[in-house]
């Protein structure tokens, strides 16, 4: 049908429909609204010349900004700046938004962005022109109750004060709600950062002990340690669980003790990498396959495939990152009795926190630490246990049944407010 060919067409677009399409046939979604759901409402394609720091040299760059769904609001998804990405990756995040958004019950509908470019060896004014550029040729489609970007892949607090100063100065005015996850000194929240990995082990914990198990003393292996890893590290860490192992791209450390997570922190402040770190030992094998009982992946999408799934030995996996497990994987997985807290539903801290960012800046309203940290774990434990009764009461996993809640909703939306014209 539609899938093939269109212009969105790409591995991961495949893989969210087919997804989209099993839980479409087990919850009979109405056959109009099903085929609408597969293409995203608006998408702009861009390109725009970029300068290098040698004159000599300036370079044709492509970025992406899709919009799925604009009928519950303005749309929300993160930007990421990656040598691969296309618009039908950037699609198929945008659609995977929609469904978190409706998950935690925000008034959002999805969007992505991407820009085509490695930003690891971009200078800082390298990377400044990047988003200055990109953000004006997005002027006609975001807006703070249009569409508003925040960090994803690639992109991080500093890219988002480039964009609300480049947005506002077109406008004229500040404009803080343009964006979410900004720095504190210009409206940004200041859990925001920390949001999306203590969101994620806050279900994970929930998620253990309905199955009798407990968190605390387990053993727990990361992925990553960008701010999604960091910060599941830690909240794991306080929670008493030992963290065995974690890496980026620079290295991978090990204890089987339990890093001290509070002196990684230290140790990464001034070193690029968690490699090097005193309190334990290099690990150069595969960091999925090291032997824990929890295993969450925080960096790229498609790690756990059909290749590795059998070697993974942790009985719980929390997606941090977007799209980490392939369908095969899943499967795989499932069989073996490991038991997925799905990424749509596990890293809906970030986008829980980008909303209490947004409401406080269009409203000029501030809320403390201790409650938007009571807020975001509130809006969590509750999405998870309605998300755990649907998968009790229709004997599925967890990401279906994630997914059963996120297309219902928006459907029923895009049922309740009928067709223009
Ligand atoms: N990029 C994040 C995500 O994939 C956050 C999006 C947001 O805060 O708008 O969920």
């Amino acid at each position: 049908m539609i899938v093939e060919n269109n212009l969105f067409d790409s591995h991961m677009y495949k893989e969210v429909i087919r997804q989209y399409d099993e839980v479409s046939d087990l919850i009979n979604l109405d056959s109009n609204i099903r085929e609408r759901l597969k293409l995203p409402q608006r998408s702009l394609v861009v390109t725009f010349p970029f300068r290098r720091d040698e004159y000599d040299e300036v370079e044709t760059v492509i970025g992406y900004r899709v919009q799925h769904v604009l009928s519950m609001g303005p749309t929300k998804g993160g930007i990421r700046y990656a040598p691969d990405v296309n618009l039908g990756e950037v699609t198929a995040l945008a659609i995977l938004m929609s469904w978190k958004s409706a998950i935690v019950g925000l008034p959002y509908g999805g969007a992505k962005g991407g820009v085509a470019i490695d930003p690891n060896p971009l200078t800082r004014a390298e990377k400044q022109r990047v988003t200055r550029r990109y953000t004006a040729e997005l002027l006609p489609i975001i807006g703070v109750d249009k569409d508003i970007p925040a960090p994803d892949l690639g992109t991080d607090e500093q890219t988002m004060a480039w964009i609300m100063d480049t947005y506002s100065n077109f406008v004229g005015s500040p404009q803080p709600g343009i964006v979410t996850g900004k720095p504190v000194s210009l409206g940004g929240s200041i859990t925001r950062r920390e949001s999306t990995g203590r969101g994620a082990v806050a279900v994970g914990q929930a998620a253990m002990e309905k199955l009798g198990k407990s968190y605390k003393d387990s053993r727990v292996v990361i992925q990553g340690f960008g701010n999604v890893g960091r910060y599941a590290a830690l909240d794991s860490y306080e929670r008493g669980a030992k963290v065995v192992a974690v890496n980026d791209l620079g290295g991978a450390v090990m204890n089987n003790d339990g890093l001290n997570i509070p002196e990684l922190f230290k140790h990464i402040a001034k070193n690029p990498s968690v490699s090097g770190f005193s309190g334990g030992e290099e690990y150069d094998g595969e960091i999925l396959e090291v032997d824990c009982d929890v295993l969450i992946p925080a960096a790229v999408g498609g790690v756990i495939t059909s290749s590795n799934a059998e070697k993974i030995k942790a009985n719980v996996i929390i997606e941090g990152a977007n799209s980490p497990t392939t369908l095969n994987a899943d499967k795989i997985l499932r069989e073996n009795g490991v038991v997925i807290i799905p990424d749509i539903l596990a890293n809906a801290g970030g986008i829980t926190a980008s909303y209490f960012e947004w409401v406080q800046n269009t409203q000029n309203y501030l809320w403390k630490e201790t409650e938007l940290h009571e807020k975001l774990i509130d809006v969590m434990l509750t999405a998870f246990e309605e998300v755990w009764t649907i998968s009790q009461k229709q004997s599925c996993d967890l990401r279906t049944a994630a997914l059963i809640k996120g297309i219902k909703r928006v459907a029923a939306a895009k049922l309740t407010r009928g067709l223009f014209p």
